[in-house]
């Protein structure tokens, strides 16, 4: 064969071997990067739950002109559907039948976090004290000495809803856990190991210090001013925190990280960081041909167990009420749809750690500012647990993605033996869809400030706008 006939590239290099790219090596528009980037900021200093971001989102696509679902009939191009204040979907109508092609994008609203517990509020020591039970993989360690916000709703007996946030305002208190001092920490933390130098029941916020009057006799006086400042305050007892949903996070807003200001640090990038760019990709993406579905879930990070969650019927929910709307929701119409859509789990992989290269596969692993991370399967240990993705699945993501130059990488987690995590994936491929994950890498993730990079949160939403309009 003459290869200088056949082949217009210069080297057997560029041939044969694949290379991977440095987004800030294709990206052409950077001043469109950091627009996009102070949207994303913008949004994750609004939405520190996932109550929050269903609120913010819900307000965004409103303001698109997308309807609810419940009070729309017929036909129509733009609806939302949202589920239990906590999870929703999002659809665009395009040209095609429902039945016959339908790109999905899911990612998850919850991250890990501190929730107080159903009795929280006590005194000890003259101070007041919340109890709390983390929810999804903390490093416990994390979270002390960091100023913390409160932010939830109490669910009233009327029926009513009294949302709460302190600490996100200059002028608001914040709240903490104090660590122990390392004069004193030799015996009961230093000889443990990580996971057990900071115990769970230990994880306890500092609420108050002042008594609520001066008779040294009055029980509990230090915890009574405290749930006297929430009843003056937000007319509230301490029955109703049995019927809260109340999350302690960092507090404060997302940072601009590095000199050059090239990353963003925050607070639940995982997985807000793919929901904002699935969203941004279904409210940009110019008249699909194929119709497209966002779908912003919550409980992930618990395993997606829960009415919220995706393990439940909502993918059905969702798209047999799109079908009813034009007259056909047979079984067999929602079987169709969903086996025959295409989906990419919208969520972040790891990025590799310069200081801790030793538990990734440094030929396989995700590298900031390599683009949109493809894993092509998560679980443990042989992959047990996983939804692998099918090859034919996977080229044709490749040729969507070169034909938009969007810069991407493959990644696995770690190393083999090295541990796993699992994603919304295999709740999706449940229904025989194809599915692959798809998403940001991120440094120093489930820590409370994770951090990713702007090139390749801008390169994620080109990519998932790329999907969305593939057909
Ligand atoms: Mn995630
Ligand atoms: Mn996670």
């Amino acid at each position: 064969m003459n290869k200088q006939e056949k082949h217009p590239k210069d080297t057997l290099e560029e041939e044969l071997l694949h290379t991977r790219k440095n987004v800030w090596d294709t990206l052409k528009d950077l001043e469109e990067v950091n627009r996009f980037n102070k949207e994303y900021i913008s949004f994750l200093n609004g939405s520190k739950t996932e109550r929050e971001v269903i609120k913010q989102v819900i307000q965004l696509v409103e303001s698109k002109g997308f309807k609810n679902i419940f009070s729309s009939e017929g036909v129509q191009d733009r609806l939302y559907y949202p589920l239990h204040g906590k999870s929703i979907a999002v659809f665009r109508r395009g040209e095609k039948p429902l039945t016959e092609a339908l790109n999905i994008l899911v990612a998850h609203v919850d991250s890990p976090r501190l929730d107080l517990k159903q009795y929280p509020v006590y005194e000890d020591q003259d101070l007041v004290l919340f109890k709390t039970h983390y929810y999804g993989g903390i490093r416990k360690y994390h979270w002390v000495s960091i100023p913390l916000a409160f932010h939830g709703i109490f669910a009233m007996k009327d029926g009513s809803i009294k949302e709460v946030i302190i600490g996100e305002n200059e002028s608001d208190p914040v709240f903490t856990i104090a660590d122990l001092l390392p004069h004193l920490s030799a015996q009961v933390q230093n000889t443990k190991k990580a996971t057990e130098f900071i115990p769970g029941e230990k994880l306890n916020i500092l609420v108050g210090s002042l008594p609520v009057s001066h008779d040294v006799k009055q029980d509990q006086r230090f915890k009574l001013n405290i749930l006297k400042v929430f009843k003056e305050t937000y007319g509230i007892s301490e029955e109703d925190f049995l019927s809260a949903d109340i999350e302690l996070v960092p507090a404060g807003n997302a940072r601009e990280v590095g000199l050059d200001r090239s990353m963003v640090g925050a607070y639940g990038h995982d997985d807000r960081v793919c929901a904002y760019t699935a969203l941004r990709a279904i409210l940009d993406v110019k008249n699909p041909k194929t119709s497209a579905l966002v779908f912003l879930m919550d409980k992930e990070e618990i395993g997606s167990e829960g009415a919220s969650g995706s393990n439940t019927w909502f993918p059905e929910m969702v798209v047999g009420e799109l079908l009813a709307l034009e007259g056909n929701d047979s079984y067999r119409a929602i079987r169709r749809t969903l086996s025959g859509a295409r989906c990419l789990s919208a969520d972040v992989n790891a990025a590799v750690h310069p200081d801790w290269k030793e538990v990734h596969d440094l030929k396989n692993a995700a590298f900031l500012n390599g683009g949109l991370v493809l894993t092509k399967f998560t679980g443990a240990r042989g992959k047990a647990g996983s939804s692998e993705a099918n090859a034919e699945f996977v080229a044709q993501l490749r040729k969507i993605f070169d034909e938009h130059n969007i810069t991407w990488q493959m990644g696995e987690l770690g190393k083999v033996d090295e541990g796993g995590g699992g994603t919304i994936a295999k709740f999706m491929a449940y229904y025989g869809m194809q599915v692959i994950d798809a998403g940001v890498p991120v440094l120093g993730m489930h820590s409370t400030f994770e951090v990713v990079s702007k090139g390749d949160v801008y390169e994620t939403y080109r990519a998932f706008q790329a999907m969305l309009t593939s057909e």
